[in-house]
């Protein structure tokens, strides 16, 4: 079964491997994706925000089960999913591929000394990542000021860690304008690429 739902969540029951394929399809084919990588926070969220449910629903390209909760929830209902697909995983290799093709990265959230740290790292682990933005996630512009700026920056790859759901509103608005890029709330996925 491709698709498993879990409380409203419509996950794509994909291996890593198989993640990886589409997002390198979608990649090659210059398709605007959102990609939510949920965890049974999200899921809970969700449920209680319904907003946050539609944007989940009707935004997300591919939604992966991040975190063991889920996967033990697929099993419950007897939909087993494939494999844990994590935020964190999906960052990293990502900005590997944009390495090795030498890609335009956005990146956005965390405190700005975490900030700093990422930025320097990504410089010297991914030298070949052009970064277009790394900007701290305490900003005072509302969202969709800081959608424009993204957007004019013409990143192939986003990722936001500014915390749920903020960070699929921010992506989300980029989706509905069509931004051809990979985009990705990534948690706090910064603040432990940076420890
Ligand atoms: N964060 C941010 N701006 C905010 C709130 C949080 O950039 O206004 C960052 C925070 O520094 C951390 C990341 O978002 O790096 C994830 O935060 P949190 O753990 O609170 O969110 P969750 O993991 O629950 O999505």
């Amino acid at each position: 079964m491709n698709k498993v739902n879990i409380l409203g969540i419509e996950f794509d029951n994909y291996s890593l491997e198989e993640f990886k394929d589409r997002l390198i399809n979608r990649l090659n084919n210059k398709l605007s994706t959102m990609v939510v990588t949920a965890n049974p926070e999200i899921v809970m969220a969700a449920n209680k925000d319904p907003k946050f449910m539609k944007i989940i629903r009707q935004d997300a390209d591919l939604v992966t089960a991040d975190g063991i909760g889920i996967v033990l929830g697929g099993k419950m209902l007897k939909t087993p999913m494939k494999e844990r697909v994590t935020g964190y995983d999906l960052f990293t290799w990502l900005l590997e591929v944009a390495n090795l093709r030498k890609l335009r990265v956005y990146l956005i959230g965390a405190t700005p000394a975490v900030m700093k740290i990422t930025k320097e790292k990504v410089a010297k682990v991914y030298p070949g990542v052009e970064l277009v933005g790394a900007e701290d996630g305490y900003f005072k512009d509302d969202l969709t000021t800081v959608a424009k700026g993204i957007e004019k920056a013409k990143p192939d790859m986003v990722f936001a860690a500014i915390g749920f759901p903020r960070q699929e509103q921010l992506i989300s608005l980029l989706r509905q304008k069509q931004v051809p890029a990979i985009m990705m709330g990534v948690g706090g996925s910064f603040d432990v690429f940076s420890g």
